[in-house]
């Protein structure tokens, strides 16, 4: 590592040639007036449009400053973000989206509560600019992770926040596969801190991500943060085993007792339910022991660089 490099900052690219040059434009500015030496390293996550050339044009403009990862093809915006964690120079890395819907010039402000001792800063956007299906989700999403995980933080889909290396570093030696950065870094804070930040519509085009990937997202943060569902459901089994349990010896007390009904259905039903309810716990142990195994297996590299564009350090 080559201590010269303060600031990195990290920025996922994926179909964004609309927005680009004008990225470029606003973000450059004020990283070339924050007096620091600095890099921008971003990931071209399998664009199908022009985006590469456009990270190619600007790494040839400002080669000493700019750093492209080009993916082979979309792995999402968080493998982008961690391909370029492994690579960053800096001292202190900022995580940035391309459609400046974090605008950079909040980016001294991320900077200044580094400064004042903080060893990882959210954002968290004041007067989201998303649509209210997005807004209400992600409120939805918050209040699920707030109880399933212990994870607190106000706003975990913002992605202009700033990091110490060290917790750069823990998130990439963690070796998390299908992982949420975010809380990923705050499971690996000491001294976590939080500043609002504006919030801008998307500077062009549609957002990248699809109610299924919002989905398969939210998942990976439930699921990769906590084995919570697994225990609730073998739990909610267990309630229904000692349920049916209860049930069976009733049905088998007025079996005795008052003798056959229904032709002895009532019976069977008591042990079925019982039975069932047996093979649901047989189910959630399972799923105990997958979810554990599938902890540890999934640290596995899931991308592919096929080229870099920088300038060796
Ligand atoms: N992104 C990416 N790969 C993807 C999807 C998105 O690198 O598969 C990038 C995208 O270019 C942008 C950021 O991640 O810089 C956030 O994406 P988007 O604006 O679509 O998400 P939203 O703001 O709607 O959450
Ligand atoms: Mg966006």
């Amino acid at each position: 590592m080559s201590a010269s490099v303060a600031l990195s900052v990290v920025i996922p690219v994926y179909n964004e040639e609309l927005n680009l040059p004008e990225l470029f434009k606003r973000l450059y500015p004020v990283l070339d007036g924050l007096g620091r030496a600095y890099e921008v390293i971003f990931t071209n996550d399998g664009s199908a449009d022009r985006s590469f050339e456009l990270l190619r044009a600007q790494h040839a403009a400002r080669p000493d400053v700019t750093r492209v990862i080009d993916f082979n093809a979309n792995y999402g915006q968080h493998m982008a973000i961690m391909a370029a964690f492994e690579r960053v120079r800096g001292a202190v890395v900022v995580t940035l989206d391309a459609d400046l819907q974090n605008p950079p010039e909040e980016i001294p402000a991320l900077l200044a509560k580094i400064d004042a001792g903080h060893d990882s800063v959210g954002g968290y956007r004041i007067s989201r600019q998303d649509s209210l299906f997005r807004t209400y989700a992600s409120r939805l999403i918050n209040f699920v992770r707030e109880r399933t995980t212990n994870i607190q933080m106000t706003d975990q889909g913002c992605m202009l926040r700033a990091y110490r290396r060290e917790i750069v570093d823990a998130i990439v030696r963690s070796g998390a596969i299908n992982t949420f950065i975010p809380a990923l870094a705050y499971s690996f804070s000491g001294n976590p801190a939080e500043v609002g930040v504006r919030h801008e519509e998307r500077h062009a085009g549609v957002s990248n991500y699809s109610f299924y990937r919002l989905i398969r997202l939210n998942f990976d943060l439930i699921t990769g943060f906590s084995l919570a569902p697994l225990q609730y459901f073998t739990m909610f089994a267990m309630a229904c085993s000692a349920g049916s349990f209860v049930l069976v010896l009733i049905l088998a007390g007025r079996r005795i007792f008052i003798g056959p009904e229904e032709g002895g259905l009532f019976t069977l039903f008591g042990i079925l339910f019982f039975l069932i309810s047996v093979t649901m716990v047989g189910i959630g142990l399972i799923g105990e022991y997958v979810g554990r195994t599938y902890q540890v297996v999934r640290a596995r590299q899931r991308y592919h660089v096929r080229e870099m564009l920088e300038v060796r350090a």
